[in-house]
């Protein structure tokens, strides 16, 4: 039963409000909860939506919990928009004209696509990859189409490209920055990448804003990229992410390009909370990972019980399978060369960097090391020194290929 008052309510039906209904159950099993989210399905691993373009998925595939678990733990879930938040009498208005009151919020609405300024094409005529319905248009385009241009070449984009590509059709990306994934890897890394997607045949073309597409009596997408005419059948835009700011912006709290938040996760109302990628903290920090909204939602809960935690964030990771290529990449944004000590090493396919200050490590990437990853993120939390690296994580030389004629 949907209720009017609420002792808490969560807006954004993803993994930073999953976590947060988890961990409030560890402190209290009975206060109701109203979760509202605005899609068209149950909360889900929203990560896993663009690596499965090839197969395809079915609505349910990626939940985080079925309908019963969110009964079992006393939460009404609503899939509905919130439209509006007053703040002074602490309520919240959605599209479906619902009308709730709320003792403590969460603002959990996340981040939207960043849909690119092209002359000649309108917001519609964009694929995006945010939403499970958004691939599933992507989906249902591709059993048609041929020649796709992605825009922007950040992991979605990557992901997206190797997914296209190896369900035969064929891919040029354009990006911003001059390489692929330039904010998470390092030239030597991102090289690699290169030489991995030029052999499937997928162009990428980096350190180009595209000003101009024209759309042909066919439907088709004309352009031209460094002086070369290119037509596509689809556009796809992975272009980066914003924060779904909008609802607090016009609530009265305080926004810059996130919702501000303070290190307990609280905006400029002390009652009501922002966490995950729509949350904006102390210093400008933005993350844009799942299980930074994770943990984020997880100190929420507790702050909300009274149990008062910091956000201080550990270095979450980001890891990806593309192009037959690991790669793993943690706190690489916070790396300042000139301050830290940079080890790299090679054998065989593999490569690490690992960026030191005062003998603790403080950020890390690696390729083609996959099944130590959590070695690797262990020891990004834990501040190894090199020598415990080396001992724990030493590089596994290449295998010897030995060849016995057999007689
Ligand atoms: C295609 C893709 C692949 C990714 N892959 C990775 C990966 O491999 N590893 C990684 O660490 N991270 C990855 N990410 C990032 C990761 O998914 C996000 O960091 C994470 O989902 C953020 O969670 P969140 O809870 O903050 O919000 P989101 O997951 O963004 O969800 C917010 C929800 O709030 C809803 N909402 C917004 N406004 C309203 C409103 N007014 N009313 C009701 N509902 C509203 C939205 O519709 C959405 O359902 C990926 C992201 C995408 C898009």
């Amino acid at each position: 039963m949907v209720e009017s008052h609420y002792p808490f309510i969560i807006i954004g039906g993803s993994i930073t409000a999953y976590s947060a209904i988890k961990t409030f159950r560890e402190f209290d099993k009975d206060t109701r909860i109203l979760l509202v989210s605005g899609e068209d399905r149950l909360p889900y691993k929203r990560t896993k939506i663009n690596k499965h373009i090839i197969r395809g998925f079915d609505k349910e595939e990626f939940r985080l919990a079925d309908e019963k678990w969110y009964a079992q733990n006393n939460v009404d879930l609503l899939l509905d928009w919130v439209v509006n938040l007053n703040p002074d009498d602490k309520t919240i208005s959605t599209k479906g004209k619902h009308q709730f009151t709320f003792g403590r919020l969460l603002i959990a609405t996340g981040a939207t696509s960043v849909i690119p300024q092209i002359s000649g094409l309108t917001l519609n005529e964009y694929h995006k990859v945010q939403n499970a319905i958004d691939v599933e248009k992507l989906i249902a385009t591709s059993k048609e189409a041929h020649a796709f241009l992605i825009i922007g070449a950040g992991v979605e984009g990557i992901e997206t490209a190797d997914q296209l590509v190896r369900k035969g059709k064929k891919v040029v990306i354009v990006n911003r920055l001059p390489h692929p994934m330039q904010k998470l890897f390092p030239a030597s890394i991102t090289d690699i990448l290169k030489t991995e997607m030029k052999k499937k045949e997928v162009e990428f073309i980096g350190g180009i804003n595209i000003s101009s597409v024209h759309k042909n009596q066919k439907g088709r997408y004309e352009v031209v990229i460094k002086g070369q005419s290119y037509v596509f059948d689809a556009l796809v835009a992975c272009a980066g992410a914003i924060p779904n700011i909008t609802l607090a912006t016009e609530a009265g709290l305080e926004t810059d390009r996130g919702i501000v938040v303070n290190k307990w996760l609280q905006t400029s109302h002390p009652h009501i909370y922002a966490a995950g990628d729509v949350s904006q903290h102390p210093g400008g920090y933005i993350s844009g990972l799942w299980h930074a909204a994770e943990y984020q939602g997880k100190i929420v809960a507790q702050n909300v019980n009274n149990y008062y935690m910091k956000f201080e964030a550990p270095p979450f990771r980001l890891k990806t399978e593309v192009f037959n290529l690991f790669l793993f990449s943690a706190a690489y944004e916070s790396v300042i060369p000139d301050e830290m000590e940079i080890i790299n090493e090679e054998a065989g396919d593999v490569q690490r960097i690992f960026y030191f200050k005062d003998d603790k490590l403080k950020a890390a990437v690696m390729i083609n090391d996959g099944e130590r990853a959590k070695t690797y993120q262990l020891a990004l939390m834990e501040e190894w020194s090199l020598e415990k690296i080396k001992n724990k994580i030493p590089l596994q030389p290449p295998m010897a290929f030995s060849f016995s004629p057999s007689k």
